[in-house]
């Protein structure tokens, strides 16, 4: 019985791209649409491909026949020791060969195998017919640790067919380069890949064309990244995934930091209204003497994302100790909580009651008008007794003082078991989100205590005094 020979396939379907499950396949996938003028993967003809994926040998050879990484033109090639190293691209004996010579071994590097030494074996990414086995030469991390799954023990590499190969062959033109390690960004967001690689592949066959590299300077990868959020005009529906990667001789790396889809979402909220007036606060929030707030927040997002909420609480707090509210609390403690509300899911109800109790103590801090005692209720977010033991005093001294113009007890049972009880595992963010409600509605209020300038002149002489020296003063009394 005669099996029909799968080499036999349509040479169109040799031509059309597919997206697979493995994020550098996609990457490449979208750069090569985007090559081909068209934003969908799907919906590159067979004739856009093939136009596509000669641009990018004719690149290769330009780049080839510059022979020289260091020359003014030799960004591309110096590029191409990342992903194809040792390739027909940029082998050392290309010095001495001729123009022609050099030439025709690139085409041929990226020439489609004729279907005679098809292998009998499927592309392991989509499952059609391959066109040969592929490592590192001319995939980036084929032999990797965390990719050797892909290829089976023995084999020259993974089986692919020509579209999932020519993926890996456009890989460079939708990463940051930098000569050494690049950086790439993908989401499972389709509509992110089209738009951000677009963008990137515009910007590479510029650089491409001049043979240079990007002069524009990025903070970090994870500012860049960043970038790419704010700039991107659709809600957000998965998170976004940074990945940098060599397949360098001197060693091949993949490292990948994620972002969840809620706060990639919140972050590309920030350069749009409401949320955009609290920006400029929330990176002067970030910011420290040596290192621009936008470097500080794009990592926390990556690494430590609870920080941004504790940075802006820290942020709005620094100057009561002076009696001051900051001008900008209205927009940095709005951002704040929908932080709050839209990255770390806390309960709206929760949310509420903590707000509530904040609101009470404003309205006690505003009724005393008093610097001193703002100060002194800030100082007692450092230690859980004494705030709770202060709070438990005013709701006496309001219960008390039936004209105290405040209503009802500052915190009932329940916010004290959200703001104190050990059981409750995030009783000191709770504690922390006290605080940023209290300073919001005094700002509300326009809280300006009238012995703002007494605390300030105190503040300033306690700061004169070194503590050392108050250490020595008191051990002579
Ligand atoms: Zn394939």
């Amino acid at each position: 019985m005669n099996e029909p020979d799968p080499r036999h396939v349509d040479t169109d379907e040799q031509a059309r791209l597919r997206l697979t499950a493995h994020p550098l396949q996609r990457i490449g996938a979208y750069a090569l649409a985007a090559l081909g003028k068209t934003s969908a993967v799907e919906s590159l003809t067979p004739d856009g491909f093939n136009a596509a994926v000669k641009t990018v040998t004719q690149d290769a050879v330009t780049a080839a026949l510059v022979r020289d990484t260091k020359s003014e033109q030799g960004f591309w090639l110096k590029t191409s020791m990342s992903f194809f190293p040792n390739s027909k691209m940029n082998h050392l004996s290309n010095a001495k060969k001729d123009n022609l010579t050099i030439r025709g071994a690139v085409e041929r590097w990226r020439e489609r195998p004729d279907p005679s030494a098809w292998p009998e074996a499927a592309c392991v990414l989509c499952g059609r017919q391959a066109v040969g086995y592929y490592g590192k030469v001319d995939v980036p991390l084929a032999e990797s640790d965390l990719y050797r799954n892909n290829t089976p023990r023995g084999h020259a590499g993974m089986a692919l067919c020509w579209p999932c190969l020519c993926s890996f062959y456009v890989l460079p033109y939708g990463c940051r380069l930098t000569g050494g390690p690049s950086t790439a960004l993908h989401s499972w967001d389709e509509r992110f890949m089209a738009r951000t690689l677009s963008r990137r592949v515009e910007r590479n066959r510029q650089l491409i064309a001049l043979g240079r590299a990007d002069s524009g300077r990025v903070l970090s990868n994870e500012v860049m990244a960043l970038q790419a959020l704010r700039r991107h005009e659709d809600r957000l529906i998965a998170g976004v995934e940074l990945l940098v990667f060599s397949n360098n001789n001197r060693g091949q790396t993949l490292e990948i930091q994620s972002l969840d889809q809620s706060i990639a979402e919140w972050l590309r909220r920030t350069s749009r209204p409401p949320y955009n007036r609290g920006f400029p606060a929330l990176l002067r929030a970030h910011s420290t003497q040596d290192r621009p707030g936008v470097l500080c927040l794009a990592r926390n997002a990556f690494r430590a994302p609870e920080q941004i909420a504790s940075a802006c609480g820290r942020y709005l707090t620094a100057r009561l100790d002076r009696g001051v509210i900051r001008t900008d609390t209205a927009e940095l403690a709005g951002l704040c909580f929908s932080f709050v509300t839209e990255v770390m899911r806390m309960n709206q109800n929760e949310i509420d009651e903590i707000r509530a109790a904040g609101a009470q103590v404003a309205a006690w801090l505003n009724a005393e008008n008093s610097a001193g005692q703002l100060r002194a209720f800030n100082a007692t977010l450092k230690e859980p007794r004494r705030m709770r033991h202060w709070l438990m005093r005013r709701n006496l001294d309001a219960l008390l003082a039936q004209d105290g113009g405040i209503s009802g007890p500052l915190v009932s049972e329940s916010q004290f078991r959200l703001l104190f009880d050990p059981e409750v595992e995030q009783a000191w963010f709770h504690r922390q989100l006290l605080i940023v409600s209290v300073v919001q509605r005094l700002h509300e209020l326009g809280f300006k205590p009238s012995d703002r300038a007494e605390v300030a002149a105190a503040m300033a002489d306690e700061e004169r005094e070194h503590p050392e020296d108050i250490d020595y003063v008191k051990g002579e009394e």
